[in-house]
C-alpha cells in the first residue's frame, strides 16, 4: 500500500521532528497533540530547523515553504482516521499510549497503519489492544529526528509483511537507514544505551565523579560525542527513567534497577533540557552541573 498521509500523535520533542522529516520527503501532515501551546511551540520549532538546513544549504526556501504548507495540526485526534499511517509519539507512559491508541480506533479507515515511537514499551502488547495487530509495529525514530539516521523497525509478534514493508519504504523515502528489531524491551539500541546512562547516575550518586569528570572521561576517553549525563538531559530524565523501568519490569534482572538519583532528579521536575535543569543548568548562557 502507499503512504500518503501520515498522522503524528504528540508534538513534543519526537513528534516536531518527525512531522519535520515526513513533510519534507512530501508527506501530508495532520499533527496532534492535547495541548495548543505544543502544538504552537512545534510549529515555530519546525521552521527554526527547517532555517538551519536552509542555511546549510541542505533545503531550498522552497522546500522550506512545501513542507511547512503540508503539516496541519488538530487538538482532535479523531481527525487522525483519514490517514493511512499514525505514528505514537505521545509521553513514554503505556497508559498514555493505550488511551490514545483506544479513542482513536473507532476513527479509524480500515487500512490505516498504527505505530509507535515508544522506546521501550512492548509492541505486542500495545498491538493486542487495538482492533488490527497485524497492522501495528514499532517505529522508532532518534532525537533529533532531522539529524539521526536511524529509524529501529520493530515487528509485534503479530505483525504482516506488507505493513513491515509500508513503514519501511516511508524509511527509505525519508533518506534515513533502518535497522530491525525484535520486540523485546528496549529494542537494541535503548537495551544498550540506557543501562550505560543509568550507570553513569550510579556513579555520579556514588561519588566516583562529578557530572563534569563523568561526561569528559566518556567524550575524551570513549570518543562520545557526547558524554552521558550531557545526552540524558538531551534525551529528557523522564524518559530515561521510564525507560530504565520497562527494561527492569520485562527483563526482571536488578542490573537495570532505575538509579535513585535519576528517580529524585524526575520528581523534582529537573527533566533535562525540556525543563531547562537537569544534571545541567541550561537557565544561564552555558550549561552550568547541577553536581
Ligand atoms: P515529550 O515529553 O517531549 O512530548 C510528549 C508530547 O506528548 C507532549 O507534547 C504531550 O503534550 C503529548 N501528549 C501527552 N499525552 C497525549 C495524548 N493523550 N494525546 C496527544 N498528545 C499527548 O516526549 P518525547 O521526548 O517527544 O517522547 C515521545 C515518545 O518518543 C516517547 O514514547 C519516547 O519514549 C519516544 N522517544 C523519545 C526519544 C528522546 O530522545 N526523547 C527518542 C526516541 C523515542
Amino acid at each position: 500500500m502507499e503512504v500518503l498521509k501520515i498522522g503524528v500523535i504528540g508534538a513534543g520533542q519526537m513528534g516536531n521532528g518527525i512531522a519535520h522529516v515526513c513533510a519534507l520527503a512530501g508527506y501530508e501532515i495532520l499533527l496532534s497533540d492535547t495541548s495548543q501551546d505544543a502544538l504552537d511551540k512545534a510549529r515555530g520549532l519546525i521552521s527554526k530547523n527547517l532555517d538551519r538546513q536552509l542555511a546549510r544549504e541542505k533545503i531550498s526556501e522552497v522546500d522550506k515553504q512545501a513542507a511547512l504548507g503540508r503539516i496541519k495540526t488538530t487538538l482532535k485526534l479523531p481527525d487522525l482516521g483519514q490517514t493511512d499511517l499514525v505514528i505514537e509519539a505521545a509521553t513514554e507512559r503505556e497508559a498514555v499510549k493505550a488511551a490514545i491508541f483506544e479513542d482513536l480506533i473507532p476513527h479509524l479507515q480500515p487500512h490505516t497503519l498504527l505505530t509507535s515511537n515508544t522506546s521501550s514499551i512492548s509492541i505486542t502488547r500495545l498491538a493486542s489492544r487495538t482492533d488490527r495487530p497485524e497492522k501495528f509495529m514499532g517505529f522508532h525514530f532518534m532525537n533529533p529526528v532531522p539529524v539521526m539516521q536511524l529509524v529501529e523497525l520493530i515487528r509485534g509478534i503479530a505483525t504482516n509483511e506488507e505493513t513491515f514493508q509500508a513503514c519501511y519504504d516511508v524509511v527509505e523515502r525519508l533518506g534515513k537507514t533502518s535497522a530491525t528489531a525484535e520486540d523485546f524491551p528496549g529494542f537494541i539500541v535503548n537495551r544498550i544505551l540506557m543501562p550505560m546512562i543509568n550507570e553513569a547516575v550510579y556513579t555520579l550518586y556514588e561519588g566516583v565523579g562529578s557530572v563534569q569528570s563523568i561526561d569528559t572521561s566518556l567524550r575524551l576517553g570513549a570518543n562520545h560525542p557526547m558524554g552521558p549525563l550531557e545526552l540524558a538531559d538531551f534525551i529528557g530524565l523522564d524518559t530515561c527513567l521510564a525507560i530504565m523501568n520497562v527494561l527492569h519490569d520485562g527483563l526482571a534482572d536488578t542490573k537495570y534497577r532505575p538509579c535513585p538519583l535519576l528517580t529524585k532528579y524526575v520528581e523534582a521536575g529537573w527533566l533535562g533540557r525540556k525543563t531547562k535543569r537537569g544534571f545541567y543548568d541550561y537557565r544561564g548562557e552555558t550549561p552550568v552541573p547541577t553536581r
